[in-house]
């Protein structure tokens, strides 16, 4: 597969630049830095349940994740995590904190990060989109026998079932 210069159309090149080996135009010397994706969503907790929703598409069609989607240019990851909720789950939630930041290399649309915050329900009730077949609120037992999707869901999912199993408060 070849790639084009995004400036002036010319075919790249590869070239060592930064003891890194990049995609490099020969023609106008402009150069492909790839650069991580970015998205966020929420951790929802009511009555010891978790908020999640089932994927209706690959990659890890019919698996659970977070709330959670790709952040625009122009928009903060706390607001897109709100948007991401309300399309996926029909819920308006609001974030009250950072909860964590991690980066997953398995995902065949490309590497990322993934921003998790915490929120509560402010209003609306559980619905599917287009992107789930199913949304709904499970217990850490339920949870242990579901499939998960991806490695930054899955480990903040897996955290959250294992701070309600231990009865750790997160450190306070
Ligand atoms: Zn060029």
């Amino acid at each position: 597969m070849a790639y084009h210069c995004l400036m002036c159309g010319a075919e790249l090149g590869e070239q060592v630049i930064e003891n890194r080996t990049r995609l490099v135009c020969a023609t106008c010397d402009w150069v492909y830095y790839p650069q991580l994706k970015v998205s966020a969503g929420v951790l929802l907790e009511e009555q010891g349940k978790l908020l999640l929703v089932q994927r209706a598409d690959d990659p890890w069609k019919g698996c659970w994740y977070l709330p959670a989607g790709y952040i625009e240019v122009d928009e903060d990851p706390l607001v897109g995590a709100q948007r991401e909720t309300l399309e996926e789950t029909g819920l308006v939630v609001a974030v009250k904190g950072l909860r964590n930041v991690s980066m997953y290399q398995d995902d065949p649309r490309g590497n990322g990060i993934l921003i998790v915050y915490d929120a509560d329900r402010i209003s609306g009730s559980l619905r599917n989109s287009s992107e789930s077949t199913a949304v709904g609120f499970f217990n850490p037992q339920q949870i242990r026998s579901m499939p998960l999707a991806g490695s930054s869901h899955s480990q903040e999912i897996r955290q959250w079932v294992h701070e309600k199993e231990s009865g750790c408060c997160c450190g306070s």
